[in-house]
């Protein structure tokens, strides 16, 4: 399998606050869907922000096979630009990497109908609800056809039915684009719907407790959450969380 981007050995200080981070290793490999799960301040961020190549670390590497222009990143909140419209926001990743106007604007109208925005492509940000406005942003990100997607707990904001709808949407999109993708959430029912592999950090400075492999295919099947796999293997990650268990 190829390596799309991994920590070693990696720790973070903040002047001032001391060891946010590590020592934490963590590769990713093509294809694979990797959650971080943990309390708020635990250094999920920072992991992401690593991954990303937005940060270096203070002592340690990171390796990152997928270029800048191969990464994605959609945050909590859609940074979406509120004057341009839903389709000229879409296809500003691709006009920045020199993809022609014309073309641009027809990938983001087709990236757009991928994540059920079809005929929206005129609605400006301030026009979209706020599961919409994710649509959008998720199809920002897909847009490039990154090798690395990285989703830093983008469903924190909307209610639990427009949670669970997009997630099926992001595990259909990412079944379609193999890309490798990192998952950041304080959830651990969606971590475990999410990913393949959960993996479990505890603060102060952020570590990685343990990581718990989740089987079943990418695109989960009806009642999958229902399941009695899903429900302990929820339970083996709350009890790494709790400091119950060393890794599964
Ligand atoms: P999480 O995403 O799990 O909530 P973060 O990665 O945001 O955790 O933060 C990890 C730790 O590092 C926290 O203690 C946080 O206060 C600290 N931290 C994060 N970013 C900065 C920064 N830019 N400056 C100083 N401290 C930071």
């Amino acid at each position: 399998m190829t390596s799309i981007a991994a920590l070693s050995a990696v720790e973070v200080d903040y002047a001032g606050r001391g060891a946010a981070l590590g020592p934490v290793d963590l590769t990713l490999q093509a294809g694979e869907i990797v959650a971080l799960v943990g309390p708020s301040g635990c250094g999920k961020s920072t992991a992401l922000r690593l991954l990303a190549g937005l940060e270096p670390p203070t002592r340690g590497q990171v390796t990152r096979a997928a270029g800048r222009g191969e990464t994605a990143v959609v945050f909590q909140a859609p940074t979406l630009a509120p004057w341009m419209s839903a389709a000229a926001n879409v296809a500003l990743p691709l006009e920045l990497a020199g993809t022609p106007r014309r073309q641009a604007r027809d990938q983001a109208v087709e990236a757009l109908a991928k994540v059920g925005l079809a005929g929206a492509e005129a609605a400006r940000p301030a026009q979209l609800s706020g599961g919409m406005a994710m649509r959008a942003s998720l199809a920002r990100a897909l847009v490039t056809r990154p090798r690395l997607l990285l989703l830093d707990e983008p469903f924190a904001a909307l209610d639990e039915i427009t949670r669970r709808t997009l997630a099926d949407d992001v595990l259909a999109l990412v079944a379609q684009l193999s890309p490798a993708v990192v998952f950041v959430t304080h959830n651990v029912e969606e971590a475990v719907y999410m990913a393949g592999k959960v993996v479990v950090m505890t603060p102060g400075p952020g570590r990685i407790a343990g990581a718990v492999s989740v089987q079943g295919p990418t695109v989960r099947p009806p009642g999958f959450r229902t399941t009695a796999a899903f429900r302990e293997t929820a339970e083996a990650v709350s009890r790494l969380l709790a400091g119950r268990e060393a890794a599964a």
